[in-house]
Parts: C-alpha cells; sequence; structure tokens
C-alpha cells in the first residue's frame, strides 16, 4: 500500500502504516466511526481534489465543470433517492459545518431552539454554550428521564409550550435509542416549530430501512456522510423544497467556499453502495449486532443506560464496576479494543474522566463479524473490566483479539 508515499515521505508513510495494522489489527467500536470500500477510498483520493467548483451544478463560477457537474448530480439524485428527500445540497464540508449552515439557513442570531443537553447524549452543535451554536442561538436543553434513560416526550412538550421554540432539533450523538420523530413533529406543530432532524449517528440504518425515517415528516434532516452510512468524511443536507434555496444559499456562499469535489465523488459512491440490497443486509445486522452485544454485556453484569439499545450503539455505566471510563478505555485500548469514555446522564464524574464508555458495531458489522463475535467480545470487555491494570491479563486477550480479526479483513487494507 501507498508505494509512492512510502519513497517520498517516510515520514507521513510510517505512521499511515501503523495505522493502517491498527485498523486491522484491533476490533473497532466507536460506534462513530466504520471501515469504507476501496470504491469510497479511490474517488477520495482521486484528481478531482484538484478542481475548483464554486457554485452549484449548472450554475458555476468558473469554467471547466463538465465533469464535476455531472458527478454532483449523482450524488444529489441518489442521497435523495436513497433518503425518500424532496431536495439535497451534498456540498457540506463535515456535520458540524452543515448543522451550522441549516441554523444560519433558517433562524435569527438570539432565536429560541431546542436540543438535547451534550451530557445527555446530545452533539455539541446541539447548543453547548461554549460553542458556535450555544453563543449564536438561545437553547434550552431537554434531557433523558433519569428512571428509563429515555427522552421524556411529555417534558419535551411541556418545554416547548413554555418556551415557543423557533426550531426543535432532535438527534444524538450519545443515546441508545431510537427516536419518535412523529412525535416531535407532532410537538414542533403544536408550537409552530420548524423541525430539524440530525440522524448522523443512524442515517446508515435509516437508508438501509432497519429504523424509520425522519425525512417524510421533518422540515430539514442533516446527516455526516461516514458514520452508519460508510461514506468518506462529510454531511448532507436534505429539506423540503420550499426550504432549499435557503439552504444552498447558507452552504454557499452564506458558510463555505468551494465545495470539496473528492469528497462530493466518494459521496456519490457511497450512495450507490447503499442504494444495494446487500445494505439492507448490513443494516439489519449492524443493529442485531448491537441488540446481541447489548444482551451479552447484561449477562455479565454490566449496566447499560436505558438498559439496552435499539441503534448501532451502547452506553454502559461502569459505576457498578468501580472502573472509571477513563481507565476502561485504556486498559481495552492496551488489547486493541477501542472505544471512547462517556458521561452517563446526570453523570457525578467529570467529563474527562466520566462514568461510562460508549461502544458501537457498524465497523465490525462491516468486517463481517455476527452474533458470536460479540459474544466473544464482551467476553473480552467483561475480562478486561474485571482486572484492568493487571498487564499479563490485557497480554492475554490483545492475542485472542488478534487471533480473531486476523479472520477479518478490513475492506482497502492490504498489509
Ligand atoms: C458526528 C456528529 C456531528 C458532527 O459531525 P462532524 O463531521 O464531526 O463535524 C453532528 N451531529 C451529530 C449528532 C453527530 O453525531
Amino acid at each position: 500500500m501507498y508505494e509512492t508515499i512510502k519513497s517520498q515521505d517516510p515520514g507521513v508513510y510510517g505512521s499511515m502504516i501503523a495505522e493502517a495494522k491498527r485498523q486491522s489489527e484491533g476490533i473497532e467500536l466507536i460506534p462513530s466511526e466504520n471501515y469504507v470500500s476501496q470504491a469510497v477510498l479511490e474517488a477520495n483520493g482521486s484528481i478531482l481534489t484538484n478542481k475548483y467548483s464554486e457554485g452549484y451544478p449548472g450554475k458555476r463560477y468558473y469554467g471547466g465543470q463538465e465533469n464535476v457537474d455531472v458527478i454532483e448530480n449523482l450524488a444529489i439524485d441518489r442521497a435523495k433517492q436513497l433518503f425518500g428527500a424532496e431536495h439535497a445540497n451534498v456540498q457540506p464540508y463535515s456535520g458540524s459545518p452543515a448543522n451550522t449552515a441549516i441554523y444560519f439557513a433558517l433562524l435569527e442570531f438570539g432565536d429560541t431552539v431546542m436540543g438535547l443537553r451534550l451530557d445527555h447524549g446530545g452533539h455539541i452543535t446541539h447548543g453547548l454554550p461554549i460553542a458556535f451554536s450555544g453563543r449564536a442561538y438561545h437553547f434550552v436543553q431537554y434531557g433523558v428521564n433519569p428512571e428509563t434513560g429515555t427522552i421524556d416526550m411529555d417534558e419535551v412538550r411541556k418545554m416547548a409550550l413554555e418556551h415557543k421554540p423557533k426550531m426543535i432539533v432532535a438527534g444524538f450523538t450519545a443515546y441508545p435509542r431510537d427516536i419518535e420523530w412523529k412525535k416531535f413533529k407532532e410537538i414542533a406543530d403544536e408550537v409552530g416549530a420548524l423541525t430539524m432532524a440530525d440522524i448522523s449517528h443512524t442515517a446508515g440504518l435509516i437508508a438501509g430501512k432497519a429504523l424509520e425515517s425522519p425525512v417524510p415528516y421533518f422540515d430539514v434532516v442533516m446527516t455526516t456522510t461516514h458514520k452508519t452510512l460508510r461514506g468518506p468524511r462529510g454531511a448532507i443536507i436534505l429539506c423540503k423544497e420550499k426550504y432549499a434555496k435557503a439552504i444552498d444559499k447558507a452552504v454557499f456562499p452564506g458558510l463555505q467556499g468551494g465545495p470539496h469535489e473528492h469528497a462530493i465523488a466518494a459521496k456519490a459512491v457511497a450512495f450507490g453502495e447503499a442504494l444495494k440490497p446487500e445494505f439492507k443486509e448490513y443494516a439489519m445486522q449492524v443493529r442485531k449486532n448491537a441488540y446481541h452485544l447489548a444482551e451479552e454485556m447484561k449477562k455479565r453484569g454490566f449496566k447499560l443506560v436505558s438498559d439496552g439499545t435499539d441503534t448501532h450503539l451502547i452506553l454502559a455505566d461502569l459505576t457498578s464496576r468501580n472502573v472509571p471510563g477513563k481507565l476502561a478505555q485504556q486498559a481495552l485500548d492496551e488489547t486493541g479494543i477501542t472505544l471512547n469514555k462517556n458521561t452517563v446522564p446526570n453523570d457525578p464524574r467529570s467529563p474527562f474522566d466520566p462514568s461510562g464508555i460508549r461502544l458501537g458495531t457498524p465497523a465490525v458489522t462491516t468486517r463481517g463479524m455476527k452474533e458470536a463475535e460479540m459474544e466473544k467480545i464482551a467476553e473480552w470487555i467483561d475480562r478486561v473490566i474485571a482486572d484492568a491494570e493487571n498487564t499479563a491479563n490485557l497480554k492475554t486477550v490483545k492475542k485472542e483479539v488478534e487471533e480473531l480479526c486476523s479472520k477479518f479483513p478490513v475492506p482497502g487494507i492490504k498489509l
């Protein structure tokens, strides 16, 4: 792999190969990560990176657009088909700029918006006080019910009636349950609010028809393209036709300059893959694997927020195991199992060393792992957490992890 970089730039090459080894010899459980196909890698690493194309297909500011126009239109058409959307903008550089563009398109600075609290599973772009969203808009934040760990729709309704938001944002980055899109829409309609769904985490499951879609109900839907959707790093915005002009204007020239056509080509390729029947099987298997992994962890005494999962994502509270999140993450890292420490709702500990860990099944499912492997992974996590500071214990688990991984090649990696 990467022969040219090898001869030309050994400094970068060394770490690229080390990373390829890390990705293929370890178990990737970070729920926002995945492995893209060789075809997506080729598009993303292509000569399209050379081209400037400010504007939109047919309405560009520079010449030489005959090929990138075809590619961007393919990405748009496939995105619309995949999600059944009226309009798609495929130019956002990533999820955070896409959310910023949506707010910029549909709100005035200072407007009231409702979003899920960061420490209850929301995203920084959903109104964290120190983030742009929290500075530019007046966010009021709903949380999860402390008993059930799930979003309390009665509380959402009460807050909406009290605060009369201009927009309600629904979506999450660390919440294991499905979202009641229809209920959100009913509440928004009751108070005259716009609806914005951020499906960054579950877009692949929604595209694969394994979860319900907000697209029929919501005014605007945003997703990153690199999580369960299994495309390049980036994002898209889907919306009803009546918001199309405002959204496009906010992305360019409102917020961004030239679009990244190499990434847009890779998005088109990924959407093409997601339109194939095999993608539905992948989406269903991601959910099955997460469910199975959650059940196997519960059997071993792990306490899960909301007691399980509907999606690809699991949030475990390690308080009862007497191992803080940071130590758990570090010990698992030693064995080649990668996940992240995470706050649990109403966490008494700090975000730098919270009580929980967040894990998910998209990447292992892409690799072809199924229920039998989920059982092994649960067993390894249990063994590591049970004796997290015992080097010999971690070494034994690492060996077993590597042995399993050698049977499940990663797309795009040939060492
Ligand atoms: C990942 C994520 C984003 C932001 O995506 P970036 O590409 O990292 O900027 C936004 N919203 C949610 C819910 C996410 O999970």
